[in-house]
């Protein structure tokens, strides 16, 4: 295990003197890996740097919301601008303006969209629109996947929500003080599994708001979704009248310039969006065809508000790293880019006889120490997580920052250059071997 200096070791202490966990989100912390976390004190391109003068190749990437790399200058130059004109007005902007147009422009479901700060924000205002709008009660959420902490979405839920949160029955919340019938509203199905789908259908389906789902599951581990899982989901919301949200917090922008739903070819009644949109500042975002969005206030009665949403200099990054995005072979080299990473992994784990299964979309990777791909919540987390723990301890070593926990994705930006991307696969070789 990583031995770190005395100062990080103090810094360490006075963290969890300060902060619950010493971490401000719990997937920070290295509960599922044991070990102290690093103290970041900058980044560069596809590098962060340690309190100690380490350099890591980062495959965390702000868990998705930096794509570009660390501070790219595109993005640095954009908020000195912003922030030399005034951090915050309140007040409408034009570059807001800039950039809902500019998600109206990629995202095939949406004509509209609402900033606000963060995914958790986006998806709970999605699915109070979905309330709203069909007058039913209860929302059908997937084992495994993460929709930020707000009550109804703490049920089952991925990432950190996995490894932190209370254990969970199957629909028992994640959390004590969740409100029980925000939880009670939630109904649970597998992820392709679509029978149960049909089956909650079956029984509540003139109760069902919305089927909210991440295209590509990407909080345990990553989960692709089988064909036919997306299209049925499309078939079963609209024969039922209810709404189809997904959530591409992670997948916007990252496995397309379209998201998942252009890549994949299925069109949701409402979007989440947030990570990359914001450029590394704190950024939600939820949007849909106008007939639905213009249901919220002020322009109809679904209130939903936020002090700093629009933030100038969130929309200054944002807008500066869609820029980037939108040039031309962008996206063709972050997939292949991602499927270097991808294929050098499968190759190394092949060379140590280590049972390593990977997957890829885009900027998006998901390994899992299992024989074949998971498929769902059950299958994610029966992967091996002690062996997924030695391994994260011989990358950091080797100077690779992985997630500190399996149910994660492992992320590509456009700073993995070839080199960076060879580098990850030279030190996965000997760590593979070395956690075996
Ligand atoms: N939805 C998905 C798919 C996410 O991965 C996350 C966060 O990781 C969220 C929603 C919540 O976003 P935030 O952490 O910005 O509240």
């Amino acid at each position: 295990m990583t031995r770190h200096s005395e100062a990080t070791q103090q810094w360490w202490e006075r963290a969890r003197h300060a902060i619950p966990g010493g971490v401000n989100s719990p997937v920070r912390a290295f509960g599922a890996v044991g070990g102290t976390p690093v103290f970041i004190v900058r980044g560069q391109g596809p590098y962060v740097y340690d309190l100690e003068g380490r350099r890591y190749i980062d495959l965390v990437q702000s868990w998705g919301a930096v794509i570009l790399g660390h501070a790219h200058p595109a993005v640095t130059e954009a908020v000195k601008r912003a922030a030399a004109d005034g951090t915050s007005f309140g007040m409408p902007t034009t570059a807001e303006v800039e950039l809902a147009e500019t998600i109206a422009g990629a995202i095939p479901s949406v004509e509209m969209v609402r900033l606000v700060n963060s995914g958790t924000e986006a998806v709970m205002s999605a699915v109070r629109l979905a309330r709203a709008v069909t007058g039913r009660p209860y929302v059908v959420k997937f084992e495994g996947c993460y929709h930020g902490h707000s009550d109804g979405m703490l049920v089952r839920a991925g990432s950190g929500a996995a490894v932190y949160g209370a254990p969970q029955g199957t629909s028992s919340p994640a959390s004590p003080g969740v409100s029980p019938g925000a939880a009670g509203e939630t109904l649970l199905a597998r992820y392709n599994h679509l029978s149960d789908v049909e089956a909650l259908f079956d029984r509540w389906g003139d109760r069902i708001a919305a089927v909210v789902v991440e295209p590509v599951a990407a909080n345990m581990g990553v989960v692709l979704p089988e064909p036919g899982f997306l299209e049925g989901l499309r078939e079963l919301t609209r024969r039922h009248g209810s709404l189809l949200i997904f959530d591409e917090v992670i997948t916007g922008f990252r496995v397309g310039w379209s998201g998942a739903q252009g890549r994949l070819g299925v069109t949701p009644d409402l979007t989440c969006l947030g990570k990359v949109i914001g450029g590394g500042l704190p950024v939600g975002a939820y949007g849909g065809p106008r007939a639905l969005m213009e249901q919220v206030a002020p322009a109809g009665p679904v209130y939903q508000a936020g002090t700093l949403s629009g933030n100038p200099i969130t929309v200054a990054a944002g807008l500066a790293v869609l820029r980037e995005l939108a040039r031309p072979g962008v996206y063709e080299r972050l997939e292949a880019l991602g499927q270097r990473l991808a294929e050098g992994l499968r190759q190394s784990a092949r060379e140590a006889g280590v049972a390593l299964s990977v997957v890829q979309m885009g900027g998006l990777v998901g390994i899992a120490f299992a024989e074949a791909a998971p498929t769902d919540f059950d299958s994610a987390r029966a992967a091996d997580a002690g062996r997924y723990a030695r391994f994260f301890h011989a990358m950091l070593e080797r100077g690779v920052h992985l997630a500190p926990a399996m149910l994660e994705a492992v992320f590509v930006g456009l700073a993995h250059d070839e080199a960076v991307v060879d580098a990850v696969v030279e030190a996965a070789q000997a760590a593979l071997i070395e956690s075996a």
